[in-house]
Order: C-alpha cells, then structure tokens, then sequence
C-alpha cells in the first residue's frame, strides 16, 4: 500500500464517520443521496383541491421519494434536508404564481403569500428534537419569510400516520389556534406530506377564525389521487 493510497484510505474512513454511509432512498453504500434517488426528488408541480383549498405538492408521496422522507422525518437521516426544500421550494413558487394569478382559494390577488406552518405535536417533538417541515422550509430560501408559531395545537393530538380518513379528521378537527396576526394575511399553508387534507382544512379553519385569507397549501409530497392530478379529494 503507497502513502497516497493509505492516506485516501484513511480520509474515507474518517468520512465514513462522520457521513452517512447509504443513500436514503434505496439503501446504496457510500452515498448520503445516489443519483438515482435526486432524480427521483426531482420536483414536478401538482395541484389539487380538498374542500376547494387548492394543494401544491411536488412529488408523489410512493416510491423513493416516500422513503427518502420517512428516512428524513423517522430515520433520523437529517442529511437529505437539502434534497428536501428544493420540491417544497419548488411547491411554494408555484402556489405563489398560481394562487396570485388565478385568485386562489380565499381570492387572495397579487400579494405574496405568508407561508403558515402546521405545527408538531409535544410527542414529535419530543420524538425528534426539531420539527421537520420547519428545518425544510428555513433552508428553503423563500422570498417571504414565514412567519414562525403563526398555528398553535389547542390540544395534543394523536400521530395522523396508521389512521383512517374519518379518523384523521376527527383527530385534527378544532385541534389548532391562529395568531390574530394572520388577520387580513394572505395565507400559504405549508406542510411536509399532505394525505387525506384534513390537516390542511382545520389549518384554514383556524386561519379563517382569525380572518385571516387562506391562498391554498404547498406541499413537499402528495399521496397519489384517483382520478388524475385535478381530481377533488
Ligand atoms: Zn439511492
């Protein structure tokens, strides 16, 4: 073995310390994320509608892009954040040009949208230590900045994962409080994973208890539709 050779040999393995040694998507060695998988991080632009709040979401929540955020959000894999906030960056972009455009849900019209983020339960938090979409969105670079605590949970809810739509809404229903702040604010929800929206109406509930305007949501990922990209949910 050469100097150079052990000395490339030592550099990986303190790399291998300090880095993560598989690719958070489909498990390949020596890789924090392999190309395949940013590939399939790749954002394309999807819009929905749940109760007429328009959804913007990037990826399809199946597949790598599933797994690459299980891995981030219970995996502890902390190192694809960066991978993350391009699609929710990417979501949030296109709410603000569509929503703008268009009008949006509450008919929000030509001025930039407040990004509003659903916050973490007590039990996620004490689960992780950081909030995940919070940690997505902060190294996101968005124009406006968010404006942090804007939703507070009234009451702890139970993890929406392993649920049934009927009882995800029950959980979440009257479960979040607005910052009077938000009063005439045209609003952007932002959220990690958006399934079957019942987090995304009780968050326009309380925005609109405040009067507070509610433009749509944006989501990194989105659990497939029936029926086509438009379809209502
Ligand atoms: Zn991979």
């Amino acid at each position: 073995m050469t100097a150079q050779t052990l000395i490339r040999e030592s550099l990986l393995d303190a790399a291998a310390i300090v880095l993560p040694v598989r690719c958070a998507g489909c498990g390949r060695p020596d890789r924090s994320l392999c190309d395949d998988c940013s590939a399939a991080l790749r954002p394309a632009a999807r819009v929905d509608a749940v109760s007429g709040i328009p959804i913007w979401s990037s990826l399809p929540y199946e597949g790598i892009p599933r797994r690459v955020l299980l891995a981030y959000k219970d995996g502890g894999r902390v190192d694809v954040v960066r991978a993350l906030a391009r699609p929710l960056r990417f979501a949030v972009a296109e709410a603000q040009r569509e929503a703008t455009g268009r009008g949006g849900g509450d008919g929000a019209g030509g001025a930039a949208l407040l990004p509003v983020l659903v916050p973490s339960t007590r039990a996620a938090w004490r689960r992780r230590g950081y909030h995940p979409t919070r940690a997505v969105l902060a190294r996101a670079h968005i124009l406006v900045p968010p404006l942090w605590r804007a939703l507070r949970l009234s009451r702890q809810t139970a993890d929406q994962a392993g649920l049934t739509a009927t009882e995800r809404s029950g959980n979440r229903e009257s479960s979040l409080v607005a910052s009077p702040r938000l009063a005439r604010r045209d609003c952007l929800i932002v959220d990690d994973i958006v399934t079957s929206g019942a987090t995304i109406l009780e968050a326009a509930r309380a925005i609109r208890a405040v009067g507070g305007r509610v433009a749509g949501a944006a989501a990194i990922a989105r659990t497939p539709l029936r029926g086509g990209a438009h379809a209502q949910t």
